[in-house]
């Protein structure tokens, strides 16, 4: 009887495939996250590809009640699709669901097109709509997966093209899918899906992965915290280039710690340990707003040229005015002029939460 695990292992969905390739061991984990799901633009992308598989499909799209993002986004889109949409004839209707066996595994996907562009020797096309920002990379296996379910459902065509559809650029990028494309991709992942126990991670697999416990992650992370100790001992740029995957996955598991540790904080003070604590401390920020303080700016500081920059800090302001100030008036002529550009309505205050660390007596009010 198969295991739970098997069962997962028989069914993969083409968006999983970018992830699985990479890392065969995280296709035994339970949840499956999709590159770019979950985020605010990947609603929007959402809606976006909702109302342009309606319109390739002939139904009425009115732009009336759409947010403004993805109105913007799905007129962009509607461009690029006046100039390919005489060249090509669907053979099913948008987003319409295709499975395949691949060696006992079902092999799932929603291409958002497959349509042929006619000609003597026709050719088979799977259409992508991209609304974000990335790299055909990103998504390259699981296209592949497309074309491969395209071309099992629609075998008659020699020639297979993937056309990738960037919205936001109005741009397509067009890779023509040969024979010995598609071989290498079914070659590593029928390897992929033979090898559960090969774990690969990295930070492009383990970003898409549900695992929270995964020991191979974990040593990962451990090696790039170890090899970056060494920058300190001076390493050669070479090297320095080699740690950069790694830099960014702890970097991101840094800033996954920081939001959590933000959460606890919001309930209170925690204890670190050494008699002391850590809490969250509103810091406010100032700037001044260079439009609205540029005649006081101009009277107070005539030799620098602040016309080009939006706001600037006032720490950096009061440097300024330090160096132009006569000895022993610096104090002073911050002073004055800050005075004059709060009056102006230049100077903007925002408050930002930081981390603080402070004896546990201070924090109890002892
Ligand atoms: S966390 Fe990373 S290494 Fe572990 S199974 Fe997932 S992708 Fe593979």
């Amino acid at each position: 009887m198969l295991t739970d695990e098997q069962i997962i292992q028989r069914k993969v969905r083409c968006s999983a495939l970018p992830r699985v390739l990479r890392c065969p061991a995280s296709l035994a984990q339970s949840r499956d996250i999709v590159i770019g799901s979950g985020s605010a633009d990947a609603q929007r992308g959402t809606h976006v590809h909702h109302a342009l598989a309606l319109h390739v499909a002939g139904k009425d799209v009115p732009f009336a009640g759409m947010e403004d993002d993805v109105r913007m986004l799905y007129y962009m889109a509607l461009q690029i699709w006046k100039d390919y949409s005489d060249s090509l004839v669907l053979l099913d209707p948008p987003e319409t669901g295709m499975s395949g066996d691949l060696n006992g595994t079902t092999i799932t996907g929603t291409p958002d097109l497959i349509a042929q562009i006619p000609a003597e020797t026709p050719t088979l096309v799977v259409w992508d709509w991209k609304t974000g920002t990335g790299s055909i990379g990103d998504y390259l296996d699981q296209l592949l997966g497309y074309a491969w379910l395209a071309q099992k459902k629609h075998p008659e065509y020699k020639t297979c093209k993937i056309i990738v559809a960037w919205v936001r650029d109005r741009a397509v990028e067009i890779l023509d899918v040969d024979d010995a494309v598609m071989t290498d991709w079914e070659k590593r992942l029928k390897w992929a899906l033979a090898h559960p126990e090969a774990y690969r991670p990295s930070e492009h697999a383990c970003r898409y992965c549900g695992s929270v416990e995964c020991e191979a992650r974990a040593a990962y992370m451990r090696g790039a915290a170890s090899a970056l100790m060494k920058v300190e001992g001076g390493l050669v740029p070479a090297d320095l280039a080699k740690l950069y995957p790694q830099s960014k996955a702890l970097a991101k598991a840094l800033r996954q710690y920081d939001a959590a540790l933000r959460i606890a904080l919001a309930q209170g003070p925690l204890d670190i340990g050494n008699g002391k604590v850590i809490s969250l401390a509103a810091q406010p920020r100032k700037s001044v707003g260079v439009e609205k303080g540029l005649p006081a700016l101009k009277a107070s500081l005539p030799g620098v040229d602040l016309e080009p920059c939006l706001s600037i800090k006032t720490g950096e302001l009061k440097k300024l005015i330090s160096g132009t100030a006569a000895q022993g008036q610096k104090g002073k002529e911050i002073e004055r002029v800050m005075g004059e550009l709060e009056a102006a309505g230049a100077v903007e205050t925002k408050t930002s939460e930081v981390i603080s660390v402070r004896r546990k007596e201070k924090a109890d009010g002892g």
